[in-house]
């Protein structure tokens, strides 16, 4: 369930002020940007729908945003980190990796199914005596816009 913005905004502040860290307005201007995509972004996608943001400051701010659970950053295998807002503010979603052009893509699976990869994944944990308490499932392939070249 994705977070209305005000309060978003109110939950990032009190996660970094538990830090000891100010909700400054270049944090602010990150999370903004990050929580009106509906995919993860790159650094690069970041500065440019987040105006007047220094890509130094913006580095040191993902990494404090970070470490204080609000962003989540993402390693698909491309060697080219993404960024989303954490899980618990936009809601549980798994992510499509293309292999090909590295686009990322978020998606959300039907409850019915949810409860099947959750049966699944339990089942796969207490093979090891582990308890799942959730999971991340990433999907790894070729986007429609990549198998459309791959066809032609
Ligand atoms: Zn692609
Ligand atoms: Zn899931």
């Amino acid at each position: 369930m994705r977070l209305a913005p005000d309060e978003l905004h109110r939950t990032a502040d009190e996660r970094l002020r538990r830090d000891g860290q100010r909700y400054t307005a270049g944090r602010r201007a990150l999370v903004q940007a990050l929580g009106s995509s509906d995919r993860p972004v790159t650094m690069a996608e970041l500065l440019d729908c987040a105006d007047g943001l220094a890509q130094s400051s913006a580095y040191r701010n993902l990494a404090v945003l970070e470490e204080a659970g609000v962003v989540h950053r993402l390693l698909t295998g491309d060697d080219t980190a993404r960024y989303e807002l954490a899980e618990d503010l936009t809601g549980h979603h798994h992510h499509l990796v293309c292999t090909r052009c590295g686009a990322v893509l978020d998606v959300e699976v039907p409850a019915e199914l949810e409860a099947a990869i959750g049966r699944l994944a339990a089942s796969i944990g207490s093979e090891a005596g582990f308890r799942v308490d959730g999971h991340r499932l990433d999907l790894v392939g070729r986007c429609g816009g990549c198998r459309a070249v791959a066809d032609a």
